[in-house]
């Protein structure tokens, strides 16, 4: 969509919202409250220029951490909603926006394979783990939580506010929950809940949900699935294995509850996560009687099933309206988009593979890859200086920039493959990049000569 495109759309949009407007008598404005255009201009003028302080995350040379600008169609429902500024705290709050929540969130259900579930937005996926963890926490009191040393770092510190026992598990050297350390870990204390992570922060691993699934039912724990980033991925694990590993995201239908972040592949603004529950039962531990709530319904509504109070009622709009353009579907809307990601990181491992000046950390999963310069020495020490040096030099090359991210890797999760690493430390500092615009796709042979180019400088 371009600007123009846009801007008509935009002022269509507000136009629909007057006449909403018009249909209630016309009253004084605050005179408090005005402001003079040449005020408003000056501040926005020193806004804009302010925020060109920032690295361009919407372009594709912008190959690092998991950032990009939402789509124009959720940013365009977002403006519109919030000139009337709903709040999906209750029904009443905005009915229309509450009842968009529920449709998207009932897409995002039959994603994952789950019937009748319990669910609705967050403001992020940390709130929304928190919530999964404290409805884990009225079923298992006083047991523990465990998930893996790769998991998402807030998981340790929900655990803290929630006062549950935290159980950290090892990783195999594919950076997923190792099933045998589990096992361990299950005898020696009492575990209420595993969470599996389906899309690792640093590097994209999926554990396995279906193992942990099946070991659930004989061992009394709960799955919880983290899959705040890679949720959107179920979406190609049914007909293409080829490209996601199918039975981990197809076991989430088996799974207690899954949180996935709209805000993350959704094509979402920030202020967008997401929380289900399989079992609409856990309803109950939501029971309040807050003097403020309004019940002129009789329906639950979302203030009750929800640990948040006050959320953007514009959120779900910008969601509802994403879907309504980009079904959750393989062949059209989020499909393709999300095959783009995959396939870029699929050509950017192999041609990593046959470089000789950069090497993969280990075959990724979804869109994100984890990589390391070759160096005369051979010392994590000075590999690691030497990623420091490329992921700087990429970042201050003028118009051939390239911004990638850093990630610290423990020795075993390199160690099995790696030729040679020379473990003066007992970590790698490595480059890292989320290729999470379809975008990246095309330009993965220019990524790859840039970053190989700039590891040739010493
Ligand atoms: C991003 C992320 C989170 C945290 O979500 P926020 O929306 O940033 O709070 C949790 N788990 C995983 C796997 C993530 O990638």
């Amino acid at each position: 969509m371009d600007r123009a495109s846009y801007l008509d759309h935009l002022r269509q949009g507000l136009a629909g919202l007057d006449a909403w407007q018009r249909r209630w008598p016309a009253f004084e404005r605050a005179s408090e409250l005005e402001l003079a255009d040449e005020t408003v201009g000056r501040i926005l003028e020193e806004l804009v220029e302010r925020l060109h302080d920032n690295y361009p995350f919407f372009h594709p040379r912008y190959a690092g951490q998991m950032l990009k600008p939402p789509h124009a169609i959720a940013s365009l429902a977002y403006a519109l909603a919030m000139q009337i500024n709903p709040n999906n705290h209750a029904l009443d709050g905005g009915p229309a926006t509450a009842g968009m929540e529920r449709e998207a969130v009932g897409r995002l259900a039959r994603m994952v394979g789950y019937d009748e579930p319990l669910g609705h937005l967050t403001s992020s996926g940390t709130l929304a783990n928190l919530e999964a963890l404290w409805v884990a926490r009225s079923l298992h009191p006083g047991k523990a939580v465990a998930f893996s040393s790769q998991a998402h770092y807030t998981h340790r510190r929900m655990a803290e506010v929630l006062g549950m026992p935290a159980v950290e598990i090892a990783v195999d050297d594919r950076g997923r929950l190792s099933l045998e350390d589990l096992e361990h870990k299950l005898a020696a204390e009492p575990i209420g809940t595993v969470v599996a992570t389906a899309g690792t922060t640093g590097l994209g691993a999926v554990d396995p949900v279906d193992a942990l699934v099946a070991m659930a039912s004989e061992r009394g724990f709960r799955v919880h699935v983290d899959a705040a980033y890679g949720g959107f991925y179920r979406i190609l694990a049914g007909a293409m294995p080829s490209l996601v590993p199918q039975g981990p995201f197809t076991a989430i239908a088996r799974a207690d509850s899954v949180v996935i972040d709209p805000h993350k592949h959704g094509l979402q603004p920030y202020g967008c996560g997401s929380v289900l529950f399989r079992d609409p039962s856990v309803g109950r531990f939501y029971r309040h009687e807050s003097p403020y709530t309004y019940f002129t319904s009789a329906e639950l509504h979302l203030g009750e099933i929800s640990l948040e109070c006050s959320r953007a009622g514009a959120a779900a709009a910008a969601l509802w309206a994403t879907l309504q353009a980009f079904p959750l579907e393989l062949d059209r809307g989020f499909g393709p988009v999300l095959r783009a990601t995959r396939e870029a990181a699929l050509d950017w491992a192999e041609r990593l593979r046959g470089s000789d000046v950069l090497a993969l950390v280990l075959e990724p999963e979804l869109d994100i890859l984890a990589f390391y310069p070759l160096t005369a020495g051979h010392k994590a020490s000075e590999i690691s200086a030497q990623t420091d040096r490329v992921f700087a030099a990429g970042m201050s090359a003028g118009s051939e920039s390239v911004y990638l991210a850093k990630l610290v890797v423990p020795r075993a999760l390199v160690e099995g493959r790696s030729t040679g690493v020379e473990w003066d430390r007992p970590t790698l500092t490595v480059l890292r990049s989320c290729l999470m615009k379809p975008e990246h796709r095309a330009l993965v042979p220019w990524l790859h000569a840039r970053v190989e180019a700039l590891a040739r400088t010493r």
